[in-house]
């Protein structure tokens, strides 16, 4: 199209320079024939003087005639170029039109390549999307297959479950069974006997777990009648090193008694500092017997919980000091403590806290009352699942000292605690005693302490005597006392 144009531009310009050449060499040929004609005219002229007049009219006529000749045909040849120029203009219009339309033409093609590859590209994500469907549909229908797998694995599950659960009563009531046959084995009652940590004092010897050596010191053989050396023996000794855990490992059996249903009765005897309350409570980082058992029923409780049982746990905290009870939750004397409904540990905890800070109050009005009074913690357990029931509670005695101060040395306030301490504790082994020689009459009224305990130490119920004693020569005495109550204690389970 281009060359096209090009060509008739050029056809066009080639017919308007012929032209110019044309018009020209003929001007110039009329000028020529003109200049000769001058010159014979001039000669003529001369010649023909007269004429001369004539002559020069006629060719100034002539003149003026090929003039306006001439310039109508300069005239006609500039129209003639102007056409052709208007021509020319007209072709070049046309032709930037063209250009201009091919222009367009060309954009509307490289729009049209684009939109060609996006149509592509979006075929491209088409087809992608199209095979992601497909794959999500198989997923889909792979998924409905392991649902309904899951579904049957579900049901048949529930029925294992179901046969489980009635395994899991059956173990449950063989474990109590066989727990309880354990601790008719082992006696209703126990004494265990724990040493205090002490610098390398060598007054005490374990020989096993069961037995123990008491060497006199030098100082005490002529005030003493005994043998250098005695020995005893119990269900277990721990020595110094044994910590927190070993301990309850060795009870443990009999909180589980609280579970299947007996009342259990925990004492720890021994002179003040012996490590009583330590084995009781211990401390944030070393939990005595006390958080332990709790842990433990609660623990177990759960357990109970998911096999059926509808249960309740209740706790108390009481102190008996000169033969009076105090409740140390709402800090006032009673006859019977009042039992609190706890939902968890946490709970237990609070108002073992409570009962602390009451005491610790008391402490600060009479000196060392903590040393001179029993503490006991009470966790009640009761439960139903059908027609099976248990109520059976836990009691956790932390005893006053046993120290026997010489009560005709005492006077006033002292003579008081010592005489009610005393009697609290004789009274406790004459219970031991009437309890496991299967005597008609138990002396449970003789005392406060063994009062408040009597329902839990009867029958089915299970006792441990935790002897706690130091092994410093100079607590000898105190040692030796406590020793030989232990030992009668233990005597009572031997005449059984
Ligand atoms: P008690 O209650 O018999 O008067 P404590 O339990 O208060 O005696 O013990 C007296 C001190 O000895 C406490 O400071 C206690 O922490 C510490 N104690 C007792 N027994 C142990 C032990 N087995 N290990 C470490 N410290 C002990
Ligand atoms: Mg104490």
């Amino acid at each position: 199209m281009e060359k096209e144009l090009k060509d008739i531009r050029a056809y066009h310009l080639k017919v308007i320079e012929d032209k110019l050449i044309e018009l020209i060499t003929h001007k110039n040929r009329i000028l020529a024939v003109q200049s000769e004609e001058i010159g014979e005219f001039k000669k003529s002229f001369n010649e023909f003087k007269p004429l001369t007049q004539v002559i020069q009219k006629t060719t100034r006529e002539c003149l003026q005639e090929f003039q306006s000749k001439l310039d109508e045909a300069d005239r006609q040849a500039i129209q003639q170029f102007h056409q052709q120029q208007d021509q020319l203009e007209y072709h070049a219009n046309r032709l930037n039109q063209q250009q201009n339309q091919m222009q367009l033409i060309q954009e509307l093609f490289e729009q049209q390549t684009k939109q060609r590859l996006q149509i592509s590209e979006m075929q491209k994500v088409k087809e992608r999307m199209l095979n992601e469907l497909q794959q999500t549909k198989e997923e889909l229908e792979q998924k409905k297959f392991l649902k309904q797998q899951l579904m049957n694995n579900f049901k048949l599950s529930q029925q294992q479950q179901i046969q489980l659960q009635q395994e899991l009563k059956d173990t449950e009531h063989q474990k109590r069974y066989w727990n309880n046959l354990l601790q008719e084995a082992k006696g209703n009652i126990r004494v265990y006997c724990r040493i205090r940590p002490n610098s390398q004092e060598d007054m005490l010897l374990l020989n096993g777990e069961c037995t123990l050596v008491l060497r006199v010191p030098e100082r005490f053989l002529k005030s003493t009648n005994c043998q250098k050396e005695s020995s005893f023996n119990f269900e277990h000794i721990f020595n110094q090193e044994a910590d927190q855990q070993e301990i309850y490992n060795e009870l443990s059996d009999l909180v589980q008694n609280v579970v299947d249903g007996h009342n259990v009765c925990i004492f720890a005897y021994g002179q003040t500092g012996s490590g009583k309350t330590y084995t009781m409570q211990g401390d944030d980082y070393n939990k005595g017997v006390i958080p332990r058992a709790v842990e433990q029923i609660f623990q177990e409780r759960q357990g109970m919980l998911e096999l059926g049982w509808q249960t309740t746990i209740r706790v108390g905290f009481q102190e008996i000091y000169n033969e009076q009870s105090r409740d140390l939750i709402t800090n006032q004397k009673c006859d019977d403590v009042k039992l609190l409904d706890v939902k968890d540990i946490v709970e237990v905890a609070e108002h073992f806290n409570t009962a602390k800070k009451n005491r610790q109050v008391a402490e600060t009005l009479s000196n060392e009352v903590s040393s001179r009074s029993h503490f006991i913690f009470q966790l009640n357990l009761q439960g139903h699942l059908g027609d099976k029931q248990i109520n059976s509670t836990l009691n956790l005695i932390d005893l006053a000292g046993s120290e026997r101060a010489n009560v005709a040395k005492t006077e006033g306030d002292r003579f008081t605690e010592t005489k009610a301490i005393n009697k609290s504790l004789s009274a406790l082994g004459d219970v031991f005693n009437a309890l496991y020689t299967k005597q008609q009459h138990v002396p449970f009224r003789n005392s406060k302490l063994t009062f408040s305990l009597y329902k839990y130490m009867e029958g089915s119920s299970k006792t441990l005597m935790m002897v706690n004693i130091s092994s410093r020569s100079e607590d000898f005495q105190q040692t030796l006392a406590s020793l030989r109550f232990a030992e009668k204690v233990k005597s009572c389970q031997m005449k059984k």
